[in-house]
């Protein structure tokens, strides 16, 4: 039998952390062979509810849970931990400055990378999805320089996951059937969601997604608006977060991180930028990647039309701009 491993998921009694801990308990996240051992963390504030969701754990009877630990304390939760999904974080409040939201995110990310560095496991993957999540991952960068820059990522799986949804209903095809939509640059309304190397499995080989919608109106604006704008659609509807789609992404992110994605099949993470596209390196942005063996790579290559340049440009801006605002929070 394999040895579990161990995850650790922070703000587990928040509206994510609750859709996602049964996800990672059912083997969703790390395969369905694979035993895990869940550490939840969260504040003092949230320790009952905290407490409630492991009682909830331990009745649902997971076959491949292994053992769950509920804990406040940030040293005991990232002990031995193979995994790091980072859902915690200091919500937006109404009025209040972005600095402010800023000021308190670098805050908890600078302790938490500290105790990541001191107790998880050595090669343990890092997956941010509070926002901002490419600032807050690149501060836990900074803050664990033991821990390689190949294992921090921020989420953007779940754009990735709404630009495929949006193509296979425009096209009325499976979702399964559409591949290869890049998210580039923020998890944030400046964020490029990119067609023009997405296809669609057809009954007559790969088509050309921007051949098949035939439309570029449309791709180059409402569809690009959508996936942008769909985190606030949902709360609109919902008038809660889009919890359960951000779980399961950020169970996908991490599978194909550690199990790989499959041939001629790309995801979008958010990685340290290695200059890759003419991105500035030292930003944490979204690109196109391939997995195996445990390892992401950029994929390299792809031809970027003056439309994507702008955009990719823009959202590279932004990213700078949040990384001085964070910086400027440290002083
Ligand atoms: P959620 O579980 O809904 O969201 C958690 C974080 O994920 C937020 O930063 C949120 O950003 C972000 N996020 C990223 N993508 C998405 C998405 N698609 N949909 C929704 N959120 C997304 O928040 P809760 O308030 O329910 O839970 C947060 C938990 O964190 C609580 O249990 C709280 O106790 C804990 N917490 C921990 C802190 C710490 O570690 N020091 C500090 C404060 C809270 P956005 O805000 O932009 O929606």
């Amino acid at each position: 039998a394999k040895e579990p491993v161990r995850v650790l998921v922070t703000g587990a009694a928040g509206q994510i952390g609750y859709a996602l801990v049964p996800m990672v308990a059912r083997g969703v996240m790390m395969g369905p062979d694979q035993p895990v051992i869940l550490h939840m963390l969260d504040i003092p504030f949230a320790a009952e509810a905290l407490n409630g969701v492991k009682m909830e754990l331990i009745d649902a009877a997971f076959p491949l849970l292994k053992g769950v630990i509920a804990t406040t304390d940030v040293a005991e939760a990232c002990a031995g931990v193979n995994v790091a999904v980072m859902v915690g974080g200091f919500p937006r409040k109404e009025g209040m400055e972005r600095k402010d939201v800023m000021s308190k995110n670098v805050s908890i990310y600078k302790s938490q990378a500290s105790a990541l560095e001191k107790y998880a496991a050595p090669n343990c993957k890092v997956l941010v999805v509070a926002n901002p999540a490419n600032t807050n991952a690149l501060i836990l960068k900074e803050f664990a320089p033991s821990i390689p820059e190949k294992n921090i990522t921020c989420l953007t799986r779940l754009d990735h996951n709404r630009a495929l949804g949006q193509v296979s209903e425009r096209l009325n095809v499976q979702v399964s059937d559409v591949k290869n939509v890049i998210i580039w640059g923020n998890h944030s309304s400046s964020q490029y969601p990119d067609t023009c190397h997405a296809t669609v499995s057809t009954k007559d080989g790969e088509k050309s997604v921007p051949a098949l919608v035939n439309d570029d109106e449309w791709l180059r604006g409402p569809f690009i608006q959508t996936v942008q704008q769909r985190g606030a659609a949902i709360i609109k509807a919902r008038k809660l977060s889009s919890a359960l789609s951000a779980a399961s992404s950020a169970c996908d992110h991490i599978r194909n991180w550690v199990l790989g994605t499959p041939e001629g099949t790309w995801v979008s993470m958010g990685v340290y930028s290695d200059g890759s596209y003419n991105v500035p390196a030292g930003l944490i942005y979204s690109f196109p990647v391939t997995c195996k063996n445990g390892e992401w790579s950029i994929v390299q290559g792809l031809s970027i039309d003056d439309f994507s340049r702008k955009k990719m440009d823009a959202t590279a801006t932004e990213l700078t701009e949040e990384k001085a605002l964070a910086y400027s929070c440290l002083n």
